[in-house]
């Protein structure tokens, strides 16, 4: 399997390709990214060139990706040159482009927020003074990790997100959620189709910090969100894993983002998951058998490890948070940087609230900052 990017979830997903015995060759610029140190070999090159993308594909019988940072029309190019690209490109622009997948989505009936396409300063204003303030502007594509987003209610933010984000923008109501949920979905070559079960996943600064599992929230919205992940998956023909990320309004569900590839709410799919989502991916681009995604009895909490302020490195604290009973940690092998996702823990407990204590517990042990300090805490 050919993967664009060698970040942490080529390098999660190299550690599952190991016992299907799959060879898995990622392309990055870097020589030795996270990936590498994984097992997976390297090809060293650039996402936006073609001839590199070429070259992973002929090492490959199908190539994947880890980021969204790759141009549609290479996808398509590859797929013109008789190479497999799973997820396909058609499904990819529905996370690679948020204004292409709003406009999809939306045309095919699914919830969407109201959303408009611009790209000045008085686009924003009109669409805040006929929606009703505040609105929220974001980046078309490149954006990650929040920092594509801005919550706008005055003129000088709406320039400041202006000049930040470009001119290629998707602007929308701000939706007054209750909670923000994701699913994981899959399907395979054949169209089979499997959903792990939702869970509720917790921003900090527009960044996912935290992610509960399962999602508190009525069995009818659990299977609601099954629902709607699963015929995503099917009506825009998905091979591969897909998050799907979703506002819970009232009973009311409201798609926010898809991501197709693994994705960060579903990390704690490794212990507390029959099938963890890189097997899955695994088997669903390679044309096997969809594994089972049945949560393992019990609650689980998976909680980010960002760097801190000082630029330490978690992995000098790492004794500590592993004398913790419970916590399974991953550190992803990056260069510290304040802010930067350096690692994950997750745990396993009898409860949610069980759960939560012991992976935040390690991720300060790690050094990490805590997620809540500046909020009085959440949820
Ligand atoms: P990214 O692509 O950087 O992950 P998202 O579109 O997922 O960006 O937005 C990040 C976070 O910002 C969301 O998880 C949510 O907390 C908040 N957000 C985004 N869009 C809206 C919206 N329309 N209404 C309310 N909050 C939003």
């Amino acid at each position: 399997m050919g993967m664009v990017g060698g970040g942490q979830l080529a390098r999660m997903t190299a550690q599952a390709a190991v016992p299907l015995g799959v060879t898995l060759t990622v392309l990055d610029p870097d020589p030795s990214p996270p990936a590498a140190r994984a097992g997976a070999q390297v090809l060293v090159g650039h996402a936006d060139r073609l001839d590199d993308l070429l070259a992973l594909a002929r090492l490959s019988d199908v190539v994947t990706f880890d980021h969204e940072r790759i141009p549609l029309a290479h996808l398509r190019a590859l797929e013109e040159h008789g190479h497999r690209v799973a997820p396909g490109p058609d499904v990819a622009e529905l996370a690679f482009d948020k204004a292409a997948s709003r406009r999809r989505l939306q045309a095919e009936g699914f919830p969407v927020p109201r959303f408009t396409q611009g790209s000045t300063v008085a686009d924003v204003v009109a669409f805040g003074d006929q929606a009703g303030w505040p609105v929220v502007v974001k980046a078309a594509s490149g954006g990650y990790d929040g920092r594509g987003v801005a919550i706008v209610d005055d003129i000088r933010s709406v320039e400041d997100a202006v000049r930040r984000l470009g001119d290629r923008l998707v602007v929308e109501e701000r939706v007054p959620f209750d909670v923000e949920l994701a699913v994981l979905v899959a399907r395979n070559v054949g169209g089979e189709v499997a959903c792990y079960p939702p869970v509720a996943t917790i921003q900090r600064d527009a960044m996912c910090a935290e992610v509960v599992s399962p999602a508190p929230a009525p069995a009818s919205v659990r299977r609601a969100a099954c629902e709607l992940a699963e015929s995503l998956a099917t009506e825009f023909g998905l091979v591969g894993v897909m998050a799907v990320e979703l506002f819970l309004v009232g009973a009311d569900l409201v798609i926010n983002e898809l991501a197709t590839r693994p994705h960060n709410t579903a990390h704690h799919t490794i212990e507390a998951a029959e099938t963890s989502q890189f097997e899955q991916h695994l088997r669903a681009v390679l044309g096997w058998p969809l594994g089972a995604t049945r949560a393992r009895p019990g609650a689980a909490a998976m909680v980010n490890v960002v760097g801190a302020a000082d630029g330490s490195d978690p992995q000098r604290h790492l004794a500590r948070a592993l004398a913790l009973p419970g916590a399974h940690v991953h550190l992803y092998g990056k260069a510290p940087r304040p802010g930067r996702k350096l690692g994950h823990v997750t745990a396993l407990g009898a409860t949610v609230g069980q759960a939560r204590a012991v992976a935040h517990r390690a991720a300060a042990l790690l050094g990490a900052p805590d997620p809540w300090a500046h909020t009085g805490g959440a949820a």
